[in-house]
């Protein structure tokens, strides 16, 4: 049965971006395939400077949020990377097998890059780790959002330069296919860029119903509503695709009608949805209180899970070397 590989860095708790955009998609699958879900610590050292104590406590808060949202350990393997150290020996293999040029192509490394005034070679070889996590367990799919495609398209090229190297004439590395993430992109609450927790413009997981509103109050709607009386635009406003996410199909169509028909104001609308997201968060926040009061219980899913993934992991280095006369 076809494996999934995905991973998530370890930012502290989960923001609803993250949630839809990705982590219910994982819930969906991980009865469906073998799932691995990995916590990408190594990936969050490469761009800016951290506080070590400040990672240890956000990879467990992720992993909170990942197991409260509703990953199950009993069906999917979730784990943190650098528990297991062949990540980073696969990434050196692979590294001597990547061209230059593509890294140089990568959109994110030249979108990162333009922004920096001391780039580190990690930035740029950020997409041979992404390849090396996802060929460590012979993975078949990755779900990504279109803007992971190009880095998943490296994960390609490079199973097929190492399979052609060294494969004796056998596709040992799989080519990673993707799944498209079926959630569209989620919008910030500044309805201007992608959600994202370094544009501070996310609504948390875990916060308080008091905390999102205090954030959704104040959202950016569909502009051509300056009046309470001007009729809106549903589709082009992001609290109605918040709508979409949390509220049932019958309320999905009363807000498009009010909204057309100017009989709510955007108030009344995000107050619906307050109570949408309360229905579905409310048990999320419930199990995250749980688990933190379990600390030695999170540690075990992450042992059991680190344990799983290092046998796989030891078995494909073990090939590796044996085909690269290593051992
Ligand atoms: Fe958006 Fe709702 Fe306001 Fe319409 S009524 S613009 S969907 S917040």
């Amino acid at each position: 049965m076809s494996r999934i590989f995905s991973g998530i860095q370890p930012s502290g708790e989960l923001h609803l971006g993250n949630y839809l955009g990705a982590v219910k998609n994982w819930i969906q699958l991980q009865g469906q395939h073998p799932t691995i879900i990995c916590i990408v610590d190594y990936h969050a050292i490469i761009t800016v400077p951290y506080d070590p104590d400040v990672l240890r406590a956000r990879r467990r808060e992720m992993a909170v949020s990942l197991l409260a949202a509703g990953i199950d350990p009993e069906v999917a393997t979730l784990y943190v990377q650098s528990a297991v150290r062949e990540h980073t020996e696969l990434q050196w293999i692979l590294n001597t097998i990547t061209p230059l040029g593509e890294l140089e192509r990568q959109t994110q490394f030249k979108d990162k890059a333009s922004r920096q005034e001391s780039v580190n070679a990690g930035l740029l070889n950020y997409p041979v780790l992404q390849a090396a996590d996802i060929l460590l367990y012979r993975a078949d799919l990755v779900p990504v959002g279109e803007d992971q495609l190009q880095h998943l398209e490296l994960s390609r090229v490079v199973a097929r330069r190492w399979n052609a190297m060294y494969g004796r004439g056998e596709d040992y590395f799989p080519e990673p296919q993707p799944l498209l993430t079926p959630t569209r992109r989620i919008m910030g609450l500044d309805g201007q860029a992608k959600m994202s927790k370094s544009l501070g413009n996310t609504i948390a997981l875990l916060e308080s119903r008091d905390e999102i509103w205090a954030k959704l109050r104040p959202a950016v709607t569909d502009p051509a509503r300056v009046r309470r009386t001007d009729p809106g635009h549903p589709e082009v406003c992001n609290i109605y695709t918040l709508h979409k996410a949390f509220s049932a199909p019958d309320a999905v169509k009363q807000v498009y009608e009010q909204c057309t028909s100017a009989g709510w104001g955007c108030v009344d609308c995000k107050k619906v949805l307050l109570d949408a997201m309360d229905g579905e968060l409310v048990p999320i926040r419930r199990r995250a209180e749980e688990l933190r009061a379990q600390p030695a219980r999170v540690d075990e899913v992450l042992a059991a899970g680190a344990s799983a993934c290092r046998a796989i992991a030891q078995q494909t280095m073990a090939d590796v070397r044996e085909r690269m006369g290593l051992d």
